[in-house]
């Protein structure tokens, strides 16, 4: 049967470059190797140039990568498929190779497509590392994959990794993932816009201060930004209803989190 990783992904809303927290040169680079060849391909072809098949995103978990990378295939309306490098490191010998094959095809297929290749070091490590013949096998079929689809084919492979440096030296050659985009952390006025994405739905009490929030979540990845928004969220629902949250993973979570102010005094 068909299997489910190589249906397209129906996204849960709608996510836009309004939803991507800082990252603008990173946006800018992005669109420019993403929308010119999925949005205009005759124009791509008629200038003769080979438009971009892969763009590497890169840095540390929970800046953004995956974000973008939705954000990009909504805005020039592409089929988006998202796999997981581990997800092919199946057991079965030939099932992985197989899987890599259904998704190329079926992304050409409902073509213009964004295929979304999460954690791709999962597999596609320096070979000269790889402790058996079977990743290096799938990186052979990846590598042939990404070189044999047409020119023209509206498809672009956006990957992720963590690790930069472990990534198989032959999929950062010319024609494959030729744009690489470094996502880092965010800085101080980024923290403050990603704190201000995570709370426009929020009635913040006027005493709240993000700016001041921002000065001190040093450190702090997009994700973990979201996350104490969240919680105050959900602190100031359970006050609403008389109970009392106490599980905090740190105290200075449990301050900073405290400033987050969400009234809900029409809750009841
Ligand atoms: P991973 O490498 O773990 O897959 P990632 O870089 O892909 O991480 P995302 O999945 O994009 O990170 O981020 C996780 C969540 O954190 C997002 O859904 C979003 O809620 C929040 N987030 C992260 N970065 C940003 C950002 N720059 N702006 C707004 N929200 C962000």
């Amino acid at each position: 049967g068909t299997n489910d990783i190589i249906e397209p992904v129906k996204m849960p809303k709608k996510i836009s470059y309004h939803d991507v927290g800082g990252l603008r040169e990173e946006t800018r680079l992005l669109r420019e190797a993403v929308e010119l060849p999925l949005r205009y391909p005759e124009l791509v072809q008629d200038l003769g140039i080979k438009p971009p098949k892969g763009v590497l995103l890169y840095g540390p978990p929970g800046c953004g990568k995956t974000l973008l990378a939705q954000a990009v295939a909504q805005e020039v309306q592409a089929t988006f498929f998202s796999v997981k490098g581990p997800e092919f490191l199946s057991p079965m010998h030939g099932q992985s190779e197989k899987k890599l094959r259904e998704l190329f095809a079926q992304a050409e297929k409902k073509a213009p497509s964004v295929i979304f290749f999460d954690e791709i070091d999962a597999f596609a490590f320096d070979r000269s590392r790889a402790t058996a013949t079977f990743e290096a096998t799938l990186v052979a079929q990846f590598l042939s994959l990404m070189d044999g689809f047409d020119r023209r084919g509206q498809v672009v492979v956006i990957a992720t990794t963590n690790r930069l440096d472990i990534l198989d030296r032959a999929l950062l050659r010319p024609g494959r993932f030729d744009y690489r985009i470094r996502v880092s952390l965010p800085q101080r006025i980024d923290r403050e816009h990603i704190l201000r994405l995570h709370t426009t739905k929020m009635p913040l009490d006027e005493k709240v201060d993000l700016p001041d929030l921002a000065d001190k979540t040093k450190g702090y990845t997009g994700a973990d930004l979201a996350a104490l928004c969240a919680k105050a969220a959900l602190i100031a629902v359970s006050r609403a209803l008389g109970q009392d949250m106490n599980h905090w993973p740190s105290s200075l979570d449990k301050e900073l989190t405290s400033r987050i102010k969400v009234t809900l005094e029409d809750f009841n």
